[in-house]
């Protein structure tokens, strides 16, 4: 996660051998992915209807991890297709809250993640369905009862969609807790301040 750090850490980070940096603001990927070449982007954040326009415009976009609702995958999708994005059908991932907490975005975990999960897989065929994503909880000894949270759902999920679980990608971890997501089982770790420094 590179949010709040300048284009030059990124590109240091990705003459290290990075490959895929994330944002959480529409503005600040678009200005950064104008600067920094070669790498791939994940959007990871609160995606309002009326940026998608402009964050679609980014064609090294790779993925946007935080679907949340039906009508911002419906939005991104028809856009894909309409803006013929070059990574089409652009990989999505359901942001799910597992920590209950109402500051945080995100489905709750059981049905209602199955249910968008099984919309845009569905539905969305400019969009591929690749797995789920949540935060988890700012206090440590809460995160594993979270990742246990995103581990079960998955299960509901490929499941219902009758996918192996395998298939499906968990992002979950972060600089404080990602030892513990690993041992859970996470695919995929965002790590911002252990990388690039406190913001
Ligand atoms: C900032 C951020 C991270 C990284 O957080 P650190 O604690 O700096 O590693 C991970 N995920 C999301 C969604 C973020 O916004």
């Amino acid at each position: 996660m590179s949010k709040s750090k300048p284009s030059q850490l990124i590109k240091e980070a990705r003459d290290s051998g990075q490959s895929t940096f994330g944002e959480n603001y529409v503005q600040e990927l678009v200005d950064k992915a104008g600067e920094v070449e070669g790498v791939e982007w994940h959007f990871i954040g609160p995606l309002q209807s009326n940026k998608a326009r402009q964050l679609l415009s980014v064609s090294s976009l790779a993925m946007l991890e935080t679907v949340d609702r039906e009508k911002i995958a419906d939005r991104v999708d028809s856009l894909c297709e309409e803006m013929d994005h070059p990574n089409r059908p652009l990989p999505v991932l359901v942001q799910v809250n597992t920590s209950g907490e109402e500051s945080k975005s995100g489905v709750e975990p059981g049905e209602e993640a199955v249910s968008l999960a099984r919309h845009v897989h569905a539905n969305c065929a400019n969009l591929s369905f690749r797995g789920l994503m949540t935060i988890g909880h700012p206090q440590l000894e809460e995160a594993p009862t979270c990742f246990d949270k995103l581990v079960e759902t998955r299960k509901e999920v490929a499941s219902d969609l009758n996918l192996k679980e395998s298939s499906l990608e968990l992002s979950m971890g972060m600089s404080q807790d990602w030892g513990i997501a690993l041992s859970k089982g996470a695919t995929s770790i965002r790590i911002g301040s252990a990388i690039f420094g406190q913001r």
